[in-house]
């Protein structure tokens, strides 16, 4: 059932690091500043989430990597997540992935804005596996499960086409 309020405008889930929490593997943050995350934020549309801390991992944590595939091979089972002392954290991932995908059905929610180039919340490119700060195509492990539900994922250098894909299809 949805728990959505008639009255309040979709909500859009947001990672938190973007906004300044200091969820990162590093215990750090990566805080965006941009005018129209300020105008989600008066308009209460904006569900903070952290897929990592949310499936159990501590801050601070090594940092991971997804090893030989992305976010969509992890959930099909044919590659792993593995951080910088060579442990599987795959389950801890999923288990983030999982929870962002149930908030956000529960919240009726349709688009996130995630952070570019992470595991978890990669949309377009993702580290490769190697620790050695090299880039590859692919997702994280919560868009591509946000994105096979049919939830619109963009980054934070998407901000601007997030915001029209908003309004556009806002009644
Ligand atoms: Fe930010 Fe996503 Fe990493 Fe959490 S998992 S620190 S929200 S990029």
């Amino acid at each position: 059932m949805s728990l959505v309020d008639p009255v309040q405008k979709p909500k859009i889930l947001v990672s938190a690091c973007l906004l300044g929490e200091n969820t990162r593997y590093d215990g750090g943050h990566n805080r965006i500043d941009s005018s129209i995350l300020a105008i989600w934020q008066v308009e209460s549309r904006i569900l903070s989430f952290c897929p990592e801390v949310e499936g159990g991992c501590p801050i601070p944590r090594p940092n991971a990597e997804i090893s030989g595939g992305d976010g969509d091979s992890v959930i099909d089972g044919t590659s792993k997540v593995v951080n910088e002392n060579g442990h599987d954290v795959t389950r801890e991932y999923m288990l983030g992935a999982e929870e962002a995908l149930r908030i956000a059905q529960s919240n009726a929610i349709t688009i996130a804005l995630l952070k570019a180039r992470s595991p978890s919340c990669g949309s377009k490119r993702i580290y490769d596996g190697t620790f050695s700060n090299s880039l590859k195509r692919g997702k994280g492990v919560t868009t591509a499960l946000l994105e096979r539900n049919g939830i619109r994922v963009f980054n934070e250098d998407q901000i601007e086409e997030a915001e029209r894909y908003l309004r556009k299809t806002e009644p």
